[in-house]
């Protein structure tokens, strides 16, 4: 039975992949903050699964935090979550984004190299690409500048392993996620973001259960089908089984390279429109919006091609949108 350090754990991605982890066999260790996240989190997951993960609570971008749990832990593989994730506080924080996101990284390399630890996941995001030329969009695209110092952390975590990987001694997988919504089907773990959403589920579900007034449709104006945005929204739990698989193809020594990259979304595009259409179907909520103005550094669509993560590692996404969309809105309705 292997050990995985899941750093950022009690997040939202985290956790769901805690659950997937546990219920493929795997022991876990959550390493967290608990900046963005909260303790009970844990006991949530032990509710789903039966297993209790062991939890520590550290912040990882200070060395000695991080070399302890690695002194007194045996860990097998690393997937790493932890990094702020804000992208409009990253363009008025960008030194504390670099300084956090690139130092959690950092030190979990530096504790592979000490301890000899191979295999390391990180989590990565579409945003590496800006604005597609063409869709589906697959892995051979090359990156596009970062428009926020956050989409940079996650170019620079790349970058940072293509030349750690070099030697061979760490194999790492950077799995690019398109956009992860939804929750657990418990609805015991899901997305808590703080204060006013950025997102759109979120804000959708926010709105529809009277905590906000009205959604703002970013922009109708543009040269999609419809005139909004277009994005591929996939399941958290798709997207979390995603890392199990990467995990497996570690240990079962199958990767191609030292350095290996997926994407990780369905292949489908959706709208704003469609996921309000979606959302007000499932929910039967009528939702309450208006359009607005674009808003800066979205870009127009972009979707994912997924042969390769379909050919190497197995997966495929299973979950519809409509399984999406309720999956997020019994979340918001068991936390009020
Ligand atoms: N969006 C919107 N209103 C909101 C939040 C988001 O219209 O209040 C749109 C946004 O313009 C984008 C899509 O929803 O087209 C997804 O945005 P989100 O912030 O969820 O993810 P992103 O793709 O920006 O990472």
């Amino acid at each position: 039975m292997k050990t995985i350090l899941v750093t950022g754990g009690t997040g939202y991605i985290g956790s769901h992949t805690v659950v997937e982890l546990q219920s493929k066999g795997y022991e876990v260790i959550i390493a967290d903050n608990l900046a963005n996240s909260s303790a009970d989190v844990v006991d949530r997951i032990e509710k789903i699964t039966g297993i209790r993960p062991v939890f520590i609570k550290a912040d990882l971008s200070k060395e000695q935090e991080a070399a302890a749990i690695f002194d007194t832990h045996h860990i097998d593989g690393i997937i790493n979550f932890a990094a702020y994730k804000a992208v409009g506080e990253s363009c008025e924080k960008p030194i504390e984004y670099y300084q956090n996101n690139l130092q959690i990284a950092l030190n979990m390399l530096a504790n592979m190299k000490r301890m000899g630890i191979q295999y390391f996941v990180q989590s990565s995001s579409c945003t590496v690409y800006g604005e597609p030329k063409h869709n589906p969009i697959n892995e051979d695209c090359p990156t596009m500048p970062a428009t926020s110092p956050y989409g940079n952390t996650k170019q620079m975590v790349e970058e940072i392993l293509h030349f750690v990987t070099k030697s061979g001694d760490i194999k790492a997988i950077a799995l690019r996620y398109f956009n992860p919504i939804g929750a657990h089907h418990t609805a015991l773990i899901g997305e808590l973001p703080n204060g006013i959403p950025n997102n759109l589920i979120p804000y959708i579900t926010q709105t529809a259960a009277g905590l906000r007034q009205q959604l703002t449709v970013f922009g109708n104006d543009y040269p999609t089908p419809d005139g909004t945005c277009i994005r591929d929204y996939i399941h958290v739990v798709d997207l979390a089984k995603a890392h199990v698989v990467a995990m497996d193809r570690c240990f079962e020594n199958r990767n191609k390279s030292n350095l290996e990259y997926f994407n990780i979304g369905t292949g489908n595009g959706f709208s704003v429109l469609d996921i309000i259409r979606s959302f007000e179907k499932v929910s039967g909520v009528k939702l309450n919006y208006c359009f607005g103005k674009r808003r800066e550094g979205d870009v127009v669509q972009i979707w994912a091609d997924t042969t390769l993560a379909e050919k190497e590692l197995g997966w495929k996404a299973e979950l519809s949108l409509d399984q999406m969309t309720l999956s997020a809105w019994h979340w918001q309705q068991q936390l009020q």
